[in-house]
This record gives structure tokens, sequence and C-alpha cells, in this order.
């Protein structure tokens, strides 16, 4: 049994997560799933869900154009963790929530199909400038933003009057000291 153990056996469905070998599969063998994890049994339970009118994770990824991964990520911060269902405790949710998350993804985030926000990069092409020129200005000259995301990669969104706010303020200032110190550095 120990050794069985050893091996390593992992559920078939692609869960990953481990079988453990009990003294009774000894005679009945070793079963390839967990319990409830069978496809067939998956197959009910998201049947059984989408019967009583509600919607799985995968569903709503798909309605709000964003990945499973994503969706998951922004439960608990975007919106409040929904209920889970079945013994595979599988996320379901209203047709009324996704009405309301697609809503909040358009005016709070950059995700999925026509954000309001307009993102960093967005926002140096439309101002011909690095995006590094507005981020070491923002709270300050500018308007602070949002940041979406952390990291050396994070991602930030303006509401399209900040926008607007912005690109004005660097084409007024500094593309004309930028042409000014090319003018200063000829003579
Ligand atoms: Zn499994």
């Amino acid at each position: 049994m120990a050794a069985e153990n050893a091996k390593g056996h992992t559920c078939a469905c692609g869960c990953g997560k481990p079988i453990r070998i009990l003294p009774s599969h000894h005679s009945q063998g070793i079963p390839r799933y967990l319990r409830a994890h069978h496809p067939m049994a998956v197959t009910m339970e998201t049947r059984h869900i989408k019967e009583s009118g509600l919607l799985t994770s995968t569903a709503v990824a798909q309605m709000l154009g964003i990945g499973k991964t994503t969706l998951r990520r922004i439960e608990g911060t975007l919106f409040e963790p929904v209920p889970r269902q079945g013994s595979r405790k599988m996320r379901v949710f209203t047709p009324e929530q996704v009405d309301v998350l697609r809503n909040e993804l358009r005016q709070k985030t950059r995700l999925g199909p026509k954000p309001v926000l307009v993102g960093l990069e967005e926002l140096a092409c439309r101002a011909a400038c690095s995006m590094q020129t507005i981020r070491r200005r923002l709270g300050t000259e500018l308007p602070p933003g949002r940041k979406l995301s952390e990291g050396p990669r994070a991602k930030w969104g303006f509401t399209p009057k900040e926008a607007k706010q912005i690109v004005a303020w660097v084409k007024r200032h500094v593309r004309r000291r930028r042409r000014r110190q090319r003018a200063e550095g000829k003579t």
C-alpha cells in the first residue's frame, strides 16, 4: 500500500489531486478518479447548474470575453466571492451578476471588450511621448489614475476625461520643453 501511495496516483480528470490508496483498493482496484470527479459526474453537475438557470465560470468567462484565470483573479476584489455548488465546488453565477460584472469590468478595468478606461500605452501613443514621461508625473502634475495591477509591468487605467487632460498637458509642457532644449543645444 505504501509502495502504491509512493507511486503518486493522481485523479484522471486532470485536477491533479492525489488518490490516496486504501486497504479496500487491494481487492477492488485503484480508482482512476476521485469521488465525483468522473467525467460523467462533472457533466451531470454542469447540466444541473445550467438547468437551474445558473452559469458556470466557464460560461461567464466566455460571455465577458475574459479568461477563466482572470475571472478567478478578480473574484473577491472586483466582485464578492460567488457561492460554490456541488461536490467539486463549482462557482455559480446568476445572469444578473454577469450583467453587473460586465459593467464593472468596463468602468473599472481594461479587461474584456470595449473597456472605458484608457491604458498607459495608449495614452503615451496619443500624447506622442514615452510611458515613463507620464508615469513619473502621476499624482503630481497629472491625475493619479488607477493602478490596475502590480509589478514592473503594472497596468494603469484612466477615464476618458483624465486621458484628455493628460494628453493636453503633455502636449503643452513636455513637447515645448523638448523643443526649447533642442533650440538651446544649437546655439
Ligand atoms: Zn479529479
